[in-house]
């Protein structure tokens, strides 16, 4: 069974969340798919079994023997990604869209367009079974696919060694990694917070789930903060028939976790968040609606 946590923005503890899911859960494979900010390998140090370079996309580079500094490149640039820095012309490897119109009119062919290597995915062993994560390197483009790769190598590896679950920490927001995420999973779980912009993140990433045919479990975090907004957001789950898997208060040992490198049922097995944690993970992977 694949479970995906996603939230429609960054900040609500979505990561937290999908870290003591997978102690809670056991033996899981755990993928990180928040390509552009993954975290959980902080957290869990897992060992570098497999190491995978991931191209995404093409950066444009400058031969210096045949480039005149005449800049006709830097005036086409529409990413304003070719400066003249000292007298040189040079081009910003993070800007760079890889269009390859720089390419095209250099009158000297001094540009080429070269593989954006630096992305890489790893593999291997942690603490709760198998993990796997990706990280984009700065600049490098199709963050999709990349969690593509990733997904397929925890399938790979949930078939290899009999594991019955793969947890997904998703990226944040709406936009093609989010769908790269979910698509084909067996269950998603959006974490959201007590707030309007929360209530409207939150409805977001409800559409983009429904694309996808999947009736999502919503997950009220820090839910005290503003009982108000959280009674809002319940009444809104009633009325789309939306499942609420369950609310968790704010909790300063959730910061604490982090900080000590411990997920958060491994910190404080006994607390009160850890109890509902566990709770909520029997009641999604119990596929049971609680409205
Ligand atoms: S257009 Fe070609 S020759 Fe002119 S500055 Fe750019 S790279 Fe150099
Ligand atoms: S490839 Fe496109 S974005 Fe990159 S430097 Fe050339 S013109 Fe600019």
């Amino acid at each position: 069974m694949e479970t995906a946590i996603i939230s429609g923005k960054g900040g609500t503890g979505k990561s937290s969340i999908s870290a003591a899911f997978a102690m809670i859960a056991g033996e899981v494979v755990l993928a990180d798919c928040d390509v552009d900010a993954a975290n959980l390998y902080i957290l869990f140090d897992p060992e570098k079994e497999e190491e995978r370079v991931y191209v995404g996309g093409k950066k444009a580079v400058i031969d210096y023997d045949l480039c005149t500094n005449c800049g006709l490149c830097v005036d086409y640039c529409r990413f304003h990604a070719i400066h003249t820095i000292d007298g040189k012309v040079e081009i910003s490897e993070v800007s760079c869209d890889g269009c390859k119109l720089c390419a095209r009119v250099c009158p000297f062919d001094a540009i080429s367009m070269v593989e954006n290597n630096l992305s890489r995915m790893f593999s291997g062993n942690f603490r709760g079974g198998k993990m796997v994560y990706g990280r984009l390197a700065p600049g490098e483009e199709n963050s999709g696919k990349l969690v593509n790769m990733v997904r397929a190598k925890a399938k790979e590896l949930a078939k290899e060694g009999n594991f019955s679950h793969i947890i997904i920490d998703g990226p944040p927001g709406i936009g093609c990694a989010v769908i790269s995420a979910i698509s084909g999973v067996n269950q998603v779980v959006i974490v959201t917070e007590p707030s309007m912009s929360g209530l409207h993140d939150l409805k977001r990433a409800v559409e983009v789930t429904q694309k996808f045919n999947l009736n999502p479990w919503v997950l009220i975090n820090k839910f005290d903060l503003n009982t108000e907004m959280t009674v809002v957001i319940e009444n809104y789950c009633r009325k789309s028939g939306l499942k609420i898997a369950g609310k968790l208060p704010f909790d300063p040992i959730v910061v604490d976790a982090m900080v000590n490198l411990k997920s958060i049922p491994e910190w404080a097995p006994e607390s009160e968040i850890s109890s509902r944690l566990k709770k909520i993970w029997r009641k999604i992977v119990g596929g049971k609606n609680p409205c």
